[in-house]
C-alpha cells in the first residue's frame, strides 16, 4: 500500500527547482503524486515570504489545506516558514522546517510515519554549507531548471531575504556541471540558471565564477540555450559582456532588477551601484547584443520617496528603455532597516505611483515587441495547444504560430503581428 502527496509551491523558480527535487525524492521511495492536495495523505507547503502578500498567501494555503484536508499529513517549509517560525497559521502543522533540510524531507517524513511525533526544526545563525540537490528531469521537455547558487550578502535595506536564505553559497561546478549533462543527455534544450544571487555564483569559492560555469557546459553539443534568468547588474562584468557577445548559446534575455531610478533611494536601500553606473553597463551590453530583452523590478513609495524623486526614478526607466518592468509597491518587511526609516509613504500614493509606472511599463513593451514586427526569429517550440504551437525566441519573445509544429524542435520564422506581451508568426519554408 502506498501513500500519495501533493506540493504547493509559492514563489520564485529557486523554491520551484526545489520542489521538484523533493517530488523526485518521494516519487523515488514509492510515494505516489496525487494532483489535487484535497485528497493527498501528505502535504508539502513550498512557502515564500518575499512580500507581505507573498506571507499572506502561504498562510492562506496552509490553512486551505487543513480545512481541505483535515487528516493529511502536512509539511510546511520554505522562506515564510523561516521567517515567522513562532507566528504560523493556528492550524496543525506536522512538520515544521525552514529553507535548510529540504534535502532530507524524504527522511524526516519517514521517521514522522514511524514515530507520529510533531518535527520543528529550524538551525541559527545565517552560515551554512550549499544543500545539494539533483533534478534528473522535468515535465516541460524543452527547458530544465538548475539551481546553482542559494543566499544573499547584499542586505538591500527593504529585503527579508538575506534573513531567511542565509549567507551566499555555491553548487560545486563539477556537480553543476554532471547535473547539466545529464538534464542534456535526457533531452532538455534549454538551461535556467536559478538562484537567490545567480550573478555571484562561485565568487565565495576563488576558484570559479558563473562563466567559467557558462563556458564548460556551451561544450555539449545538444544543449543550445543557456539562460541566466536573473543577475545583479554589479554582478556583470567586462568577462560576463565578453561572453554574450562571443557564446551564441548565452540567451539575450536579462532580468537586471533596478529597483529605483532615482540615486537617493538607490543610497537609501543600500543598493550598491548608482544610475549612471547602470546605465554605463546597459550600454555596453547593448552594444554587443542589440537586441537584447532587458527586464527589472522597481520599488515605488519606498521610504523617503518624494514625488521628484519618483519622477526622476520614472525619466530613468524611459531612458534605460526596458522590455518589461515589474512594479512593487513598497512592502513594509519586520525586521529590515527600511521598516523603521521615518517618512514611509502612504498606501494611496504608493498605488498611484504603481499605476503611473505600469502605463509607463506598457508602452515600453509595445516598444519593444513591435521592433520584431516582419523580423526572422528563432523559436524552440514548447507545446502544442488548440492547434496553436508556442515556444519562446532566445531573448525570450514568445511567438505563437498556427498549426501543430514539432514540440521540442527549433523552427526559423517570420514574425507576423507584435502585441504587448507575444507576437505571432509563420514558419519560414
Ligand atoms: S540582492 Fe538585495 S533584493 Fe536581492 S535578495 Fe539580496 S538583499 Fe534581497
Amino acid at each position: 500500500m502506498y501513500m500519495t502527496f501533493n506540493i504547493i509551491t509559492l514563489g520564485c523558480k529557486v523554491n520551484a527547482y526545489e520542489s521538484e527535487f523533493i517530488k523526485e525524492q518521494l516519487l523515488k521511495n514509492n510515494f505516489k503524486y496525487e494532483k489535487s492536495y484535497k485528497t493527498s495523505d501528505i502535504v508539502i507547503v513550498n512557502t515564500c515570504s518575499v512580500t507581505n502578500m507573498a506571507d499572506n498567501k502561504s498562510f492562506k494555503m496552509i490553512r486551505d489545506v487543513r480545512r481541505d484536508n483535515p487528516a493529511c499529513i502536512m509539511v510546511v517549509c520554505g522562506c515564510s516558514a523561516e521567517n515567522h517560525k513562532d507566528d504560523m497559521p493556528d492550524v496543525y502543522i506536522d512538520i515544521l522546517i525552514g529553507n535548510r533540510d529540504k534535502s532530507k524531507i524524504v527522511s524526516i517524513i519517514k521517521e514522522y510515519l514511524i514515530s507520529n511525533k510533531t518535527y520543528v526544526k529550524f538551525y541559527e545563525g545565517r552560515n551554512s554549507e550549499f544543500e545539494d540537490m539533483k533534478v534528473e528531469e522535468f515535465e516541460d521537455r524543452t527547458r530544465a531548471f538548475i539551481k546553482i547558487q542559494d543566499g544573499c550578502n547584499n542586505f538591500c535595506s527593504y529585503c527579508i531575504i538575506p534573513y531567511v536564505r542565509g549567507n551566499i553559497r555555491s553548487k560545486d561546478i563539477n556537480k553543476a556541471i554532471e547535473e547539466i549533462e545529464e538534464l542534456v543527455n535526457n533531452g532538455h534544450k534549454e538551461i535556467v540558471f536559478t538562484g537567490i544571487d545567480t550573478g555571484n555564483y562561485g565568487r565565495e569559492t576563488g576558484k570559479y565564477n558563473l562563466v567559467d560555469l557558462i563556458r564548460a557546459i556551451s561544450k555539449f553539443d545538444k544543449l543550445e540555450r543557456i539562460r541566466v534568468s536573473s543577475i545583479e547588474i554589479t554582478s556583470i562584468d567586462d568577462e560576463f559582456i565578453k561572453e554574450l557577445k562571443n557564446n551564441k548559446k548565452l540567451c539575450g534575455h536579462l532580468h537586471v532588477s533596478l529597483q529605483s531610478g532615482c540615486d537617493k533611494t538607490l543610497k537609501a536601500m543600500n543598493r550598491k551601484y548608482n544610475t549612471k553606473e547602470y546605465l554605463d553597463k546597459i550600454k555596453k551590453i547593448r552594444k554587443v547584443r542589440p537586441d537584447i530583452n532587458l527586464t527589472t523590478d522597481v520599488i515605488v513609495g519606498f521610504p523617503g520617496e518624494t514625488e521628484e524623486d519618483f519622477k526622476e526614478s520614472v525619466e530613468f526607466c524611459k531612458k534605460v528603455g526596458f522590455s518589461k518592468i515589474h512594479v512593487f509597491p513598497y512592502s513594509k518587511r519586520k525586521g529590515t532597516r527600511a521598516a523603521t526609516m521615518p517618512d514611509q509613504v502612504d498606501n494611496a500614493t504608493k498605488k498611484e505611483r504603481a499605476r503611473e509606472l505600469i502605463k509607463i511599463d506598457e508602452d515600453l513593451q509595445k516598444e519593444y515587441y513591435s521592433k520584431f514586427k516582419g523580423e526572422e526569429v528563432e523559436v524552440l517550440i514548447e507545446e502544442v495547444k488548440n492547434g496553436v504551437s508556442i515556444g519562446h525566441t532566445e531573448n525570450f519573445i514568445k511567438v505563437e504560430i498556427k498549426g501543430k509544429l514539432e514540440e521540442n524542435t527549433n523552427y526559423k520564422v517570420k514574425v507576423m503581428k507584435a502585441y504587448s506581451d507575444y507576437v505571432t508568426g509563420k514558419v519560414i519554408k
